[in-house]
């Protein structure tokens, strides 16, 4: 291996690639890592962060309304755009520059430039030099799909965090995730906003009791929810742009915003050159260990499509490290991980919902509260919280916990810890409330 220029050659500075590089160079590796755009990836840089400061910036509008019931007097208040994205953008670039220094400081050569397999062992960077590594990992994540007739106008989430001003009017198209998220925090920071969705339902694969309240609230908070249709076709004009829904009706829009999936980032890596199994939509094929058909090919995140979320590319990253260069093989568990969806209320999620369970369990019992929180009782809003309880009547073990309502994230995440330890519904009934609080009622429900 010493023949080679470095024992680990990662491709993609983002969540996955960073651990596995900077956990590859704790084990004593020789590592290089590839980045093109910037060190932090997608999460860091476009994705959970940038997006979690503007939900936390959107969510102020609830508490100036709210603020009155509770003796305050409010100014009318006002919001800049401008300000937040300046702000965002200092907080986006200190943690770049930290991520890039505990590399370096770990040890590992930082290749600020794009890098595409040319062998099994060997990738060539931008200035076209090749470099030969024992290992190679694909870490290069996702891409935004672009509607196949994205208008000028029409924009990725990657454009949201770039800006210049919030648009008055916007359509999101999409009703996953990041769709309900943008579509969210855009009108909460006051755009006016219509989401489309060709599906019956937004939030496929979540509890149906969740996916339908969650989108009854958005719609009471003034988004315009459209569902079954599609954009047709869009054309802009001095005023805006105007898009035809497949029914005829017409949305006037400043920008359209297209969050309809992403897809593993592989085009023009060279994969298919070396011979690395690919998924249908160009996935890179691996087993447990992350382990590509291509015995010295590696890849972990979103490029394998697997989960695609941050937390899951690092721990596949770590796992990498440590079964490569630690003498410790290990496979992630891909089971109970914890989820949110960061609109406003806000979903938090582990294990299955209530249609899931009952495909794989013959006897599923329910358990659901619905409540109206106690800040809502001086506050302004209206909405009410929604807890379910998933449990098997076999065994009485709880299979899944959801909720819509403020603090879901944040309780998804500590639910988790139970469902891992096999928790059962007797385990939650004998846990002693916490009062007054949202979350007393995962051990009052009956
Ligand atoms: P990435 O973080 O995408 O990193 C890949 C890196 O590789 C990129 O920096 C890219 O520039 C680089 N690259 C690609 N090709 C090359 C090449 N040929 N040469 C050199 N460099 C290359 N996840 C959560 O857990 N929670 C959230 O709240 C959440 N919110 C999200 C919101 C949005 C809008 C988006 C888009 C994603 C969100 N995610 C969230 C998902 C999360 O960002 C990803 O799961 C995570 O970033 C995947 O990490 P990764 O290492 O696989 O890839």
């Amino acid at each position: 291996m010493a023949s080679q220029d470095y024992d680990l050659f990662v491709i993609g500075g983002g969540s996955g690639g960073v651990r596995a590089a900077r956990v590859a160079a704790g084990h004593g590796a020789r590592v290089a890592i590839a980045e093109e755009y910037r060190f932090g990836g997608t999460c860091v840089i476009r994705g959970c962060v940038p997006k979690k400061l503007l939900v936390y910036a959107s969510r102020f509008a609830d508490e100036f309304r709210d603020a009155a019931g509770f003796g305050w007097t409010v100014p009318e208040p006002t919001f800049d755009w401008p300000t937040l994205i300046v702000n965002k953008n200092r907080e986006i670039a200190r943690l770049e520059a930290i991520y890039a220094g505990n590399l370096e400081q770990a040890g590992v050569a930082l290749q600020r430039t794009r890098a595409v397999l040319e062998g099994p062992n060997t990738v060539r960077l931008g200035d076209g030099r090749v470099v030969s590594a024992g290992r190679i990992l694909v870490a290069t994540g996702g891409t935004p799909n672009r509607d196949a007739q994205l208008p000028p106008g029409g924009i990725t989430s990657n454009e949201v965090f770039e800006l210049d001003a919030l648009p008055r009017r916007v359509i999101v198209v999409g009703g996953g995730y990041i769709a309900l998220e943008f579509a969210s925090l855009l009108h909460g920071l006051g755009a006016a906003t219509t989401l489309v969705y060709r599906g019956e339902e937004i939030l496929r694969g979540f509890d149906l009791d969740l996916r339908r309240a969650l989108r009854a609230a958005l719609q009471a908070r003034g988004i315009d929810v459209v569902l079954n249709r599609l954009i047709r076709r869009v054309h802009s004009s001095a005023g805006g742009l105007h898009a035809e829904l497949d029914d005829g009706r017409r949305l006037d829009a400043e920008r359209i915003l297209f969050a309809v999936g992403r897809s593993p980032n592989t085009r023009g890596l060279g994969l298919e050159r070396v011979g690395v199994a690919l998924g249908a939509n160009g996935s890179v094929k691996v087993d447990a260990y992350s382990r590509s058909s291509v015995p010295s090919i590696f890849a972990v995140g979103d490029v394998t499509d697997r989960v695609n979320l941050t937390p899951v590319a690092i721990r596949e990253g770590q796992a990498f490290a440590d079964s490569e260069f630690g003498g410790r093989p290990t496979a992630v568990d891909h089971g109970l991980i914890p989820t949110a969806v960061f609109a406003t209320p806000e979903l938090g999620t582990v294990g299955l919902g209530e249609e899931a369970a009952r495909a794989h369990h013959a006897q599923v019992d329910v358990y659901r509260s619905e409540f109206r929180p106690l800040k809502a009782t001086l506050g302004a809003s209206t909405e009410r919280m929604l807890m379910k309880l998933v449990v098997d009547g076999a065994t009485q073990r709880v299979l899944g916990a959801h909720m819509l309502g403020e603090g879901a994230a944040e309780m998804a995440q500590l639910l988790a810890i139970a469902l891992r330890m096999n928790a059962t519904k007797a385990d939650f009934d004998a846990t002693m409330a916490l009062h007054p609080t949202a979350a007393e009622e995962w051990v009052t429900m009956r």
